[in-house]
C-alpha cells in the first residue's frame, strides 16, 4: 500500500513519535526535520498562521509534504493569554537568553497563578492547530483544529506532563492534567483531537488510505 510521506515541523523526536500513534490509522510515514533546516520564527499572532509558516518552512527546505502543529493554552479571564506566547509566558531574567525547560514551565506556572491571584473566572482551554502542505506554495493547506476544556486550579498538583498540566484541572476527573493517567491524557488530548480532524482531512482530501485496522477513522 503506498505511504503518503509527510514531514513532521519538528526536530523533537518525542513529538514525531507522539504524531505517529496519532496518525497510526493511516498509510502515512512521518519524517522529522533534521538538524540543516534552520529553526522557523513564529512571529503571528495566532495559532493557524504560526503552524502555516511551519509547515511551509518546513516543505520549503525539504521539497516534501509537510505537517505542523502550533498550540497553547488561552486563559478566559487574560482575553486569551498565553496563547501563542504559551511557551514563553514568563520573561526570561535579564540577559538570560532561554532557560532548561522545566524552569521556564515552573515560571510560566508562577506567572499564570499570580495573574489570575483573586479572579474567580478560572475557565481555560488548550488548542492545537495542525496544518498539512501538499508543497510550500499549496493554495489549499488542510486545517485541523482541537480543544481541551477546563479550568485553572488555585495550586498545581501532580507530577506527570508538562507545560500546564500542573495546573490544569479536567471538570470531569477534578483532577490536573498532570494527575492523570498518560493513556488519557493522550486519548482526550487537544493533540489528539486535531490529529483526529486531520486524519479525515488526509483521507478526504489527499486520498490517504487508512491502515485495514482502521477503517472506520
Ligand atoms: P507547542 O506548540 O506544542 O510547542 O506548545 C507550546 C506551549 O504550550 C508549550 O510549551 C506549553 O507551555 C503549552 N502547552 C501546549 N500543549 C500543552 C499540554 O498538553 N500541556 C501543558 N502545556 C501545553
Amino acid at each position: 500500500m503506498h505511504e503518503t510521506e509527510l514531514v513532521l515541523a519538528t526536530g523533537n523526536p518525542g513529538k514525531r513519535e507522539q504524531f505517529e500513534a496519532l496518525l497510526a490509522g493511516l498509510h502515512v510515514r512521518l519524517h522529522g526535520l533534521d538538524d540543516s533546516v534552520p529553526e522557523c520564527d513564529e512571529p503571528f499572532g495566532t495559532f493557524v498562521e504560526n503552524a502555516l509558516a511551519k509547515a511551509r518552512h518546513a516543505s520549503r527546505h525539504t521539497g516534501k509534504p509537510a505537517l505542523a502543529d502550533d498550540s497553547g493554552l488561552c486563559v478566559r479571564a487574560l482575553d486569551g493569554a498565553p496563547g501563542v506566547r504559551s511557551a514563553r509566558f514568563a520573561p526570561p531574567a535579564p540577559g538570560v537568553t532561554a532557560l532548561p525547560r522545566a524552569e521556564q514551565d515552573a515560571r510560566n506556572n508562577e506567572l499564570l497563578l499570580k495573574r489570575l491571584q483573586g479572579e474567580g473566572e478560572r475557565r481555560a482551554h488548550f488548542v492545537c492547530v495542525l496544518v498539512a502542505l501538499r508543497d510550500a506554495d499549496d493554495p489549499e493547506p488542510l486545517v485541523a483544529h482541537g480543544w481541551l476544556h477546563g479550568h485553572i486550579a488555585a495550586h498545581p498538583a501532580g507530577d506527570g506532563g508538562f507545560g500546564y498540566d500542573p495546573l490544569f484541572v479536567l471538570p470531569q476527573q477534578g483532577l490536573t492534567l498532570a494527575q492523570i493517567e498518560p493513556d488519557l491524557r493522550n486519548r482526550i488530548s487537544h493533540r489528539a483531537r486535531a490529529a483526529g480532524q486531520m486524519a479525515q482531512l488526509l483521507q478526504a482530501f489527499w486520498g490517504v488510505a487508512p491502515t485495514a485496522q482502521h477503517q472506520s477513522i
